[in-house]
């Protein structure tokens, strides 16, 4: 389109987040119910839907095993076996296993004392645990232990290559991760620090949203809210 002026891509990221809020409301994540319970959600949910992550929640529920006193004693293969929903239940559970060692040895058992470690620090600690990738390590320090960290999900990245807001498209990797990251970044970077947790968590769920009702493998551009943001695609 000739003689638009295409603005910055975090300004078109910032504005995009306005008419997404405007349209769906206030979220309320994380649909889980405590620290604990969002850091094994966290885990639990990689490479599957939520619904098979709550099956497994049911299961440890219902086995007195959803707490981390309970997990702290639960054998490895009955662990295996309760989270069996999830999938991938032969790595979740020493990944579980070995973040609860973290917390033990590092941590003194205190999700506290994990929650009040300074950002980056603990980014790449939780970074080096196994079966701890980016997107999982950012849940966690934003949904449970309160530190503002944007999540770049699947949904972000593929929103990001269909606007067009990174030069080369972002791919599946860490570099491209840690690119969205950035971008989220600098699109709320006039917010004040102290409300960066509220704004990246309901961002992170409205881009869930619009994600599943518009921006799934087929595009249903016609009446989603950032439709709008098109125009400058092409301009
Ligand atoms: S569905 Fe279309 S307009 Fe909506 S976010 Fe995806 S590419 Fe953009």
């Amino acid at each position: 389109m000739k003689g638009l002026r295409r603005p910055d891509a975090a300004t078109r990221l910032r504005h995009m987040h306005d008419r997404l809020a405007r349209a769906y409301g206030p979220q309320g994540w994380w649909p889980a119910r405590n620290t604990f319970e969002v850091i094994l959600g966290a885990y639990l949910t990689q490479n599957t839907a939520w619904k098979a992550v709550e099956l497994s929640l049911d299961n440890l529920r219902n086995a007195g095993a959803l707490t981390l006193d309970a997990l702290r004693s639960v054998a490895l293969e009955d662990l295996q076996r309760l989270i069996r929903p999830s999938g991938f239940c032969t790595r979740k559970a020493p990944a579980l296993k070995a973040f609860i060692t973290m917390l033990d040895t590092e941590f003194a058992g205190s999700l506290c004392a994990l929650a009040a470690t300074p950002t980056q620090p603990l980014r790449r600690r939780l970074l080096a645990l196994p079966g701890v990738g980016p997107e999982t390590a950012d849940s966690i320090l934003l949904y449970a232990l309160k530190h503002p960290v944007p999540v770049a999900d699947e949904y972000l990245r593929r929103i990001a290559e269909r606007h067009r807001l990174l030069t080369p498209a972002p791919e599946h990797n860490r570099k491209s991760y840690e690119s969205l990251v950035q971008l989220t970044r600098d699109a709320f970077a006039s917010d004040a620090a102290e409300h960066l947790v509220p704004i990246f968590n309901e961002f992170h769920a409205l881009v869930v949203a619009v994600g599943k009702a518009h921006c799934r493998k087929t595009a249903d551009c016609t009446s989603c809210p950032l439709a709008g943001d098109l125009r400058y695609v092409s301009a």
